[in-house]
């Protein structure tokens, strides 16, 4: 994993649960380098799921992605 880290993430990497529906089964999302969004994989399929960040950002902690 790339290891260099802007110094606006103080806190580690963040990241958001999602639930993945047609698998039935959860996951989570991280942070991307350029911290405008999340993006991760279903565990079971390996689809690529991607949530942009608005200018306010989200205040969502759970997703529910179709994958
Ligand atoms: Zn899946």
């Amino acid at each position: 994993m790339n290891q260099s880290s802007p110094r606006k993430l103080k806190v580690g990497r963040r990241f958001l649960g999602v639930r993945f529906i047609n698998c039935m089964t959860y996951g989570r999302l991280y942070i991307n380098d350029t911290g405008n969004g999340y993006s991760g994989r279903c565990p079971k399929c390996g689809k690529l799921y991607e949530i942009r960040i608005g200018a306010e950002g989200t205040s969502e902690r759970m997703f529910a992605a179709y994958c």
